[in-house]
């Protein structure tokens, strides 16, 4: 089951839960008693859901040597 974060609208308390998928967008009842905590969205969740499929590193431009500048159009050469 997945763990979601919360805060509440009343005293500002952050705590986390488990709930199921269709139950994260409930409201939750703080540890305070009050039944007005909002999920908040968590980073873990975000990043897992971005890593699916990004197995390969960016490939970072520049270097020098073989760049697209200096191929004529520009008169950098
Ligand atoms: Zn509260």
């Amino acid at each position: 089951m997945p763990l979601y974060e919360y805060r509440c609208e009343l005293c500002d308390t952050r705590f986390e839960l488990r709930r199921q998928l269709s139950e994260s967008g409930e409201p939750a009842t703080c540890p305070n008693g009050h039944p007005r905590a909002r999920r908040l969205l968590s980073v873990f969740a975000t990043a897992a859901k971005a890593g699916v499929g990004a197995g390969a590193a960016p490939v970072m431009a520049g270097g020098g040597g073989g760049g697209g500048c200096c191929g004529g159009g520009c008169g950098c050469g």
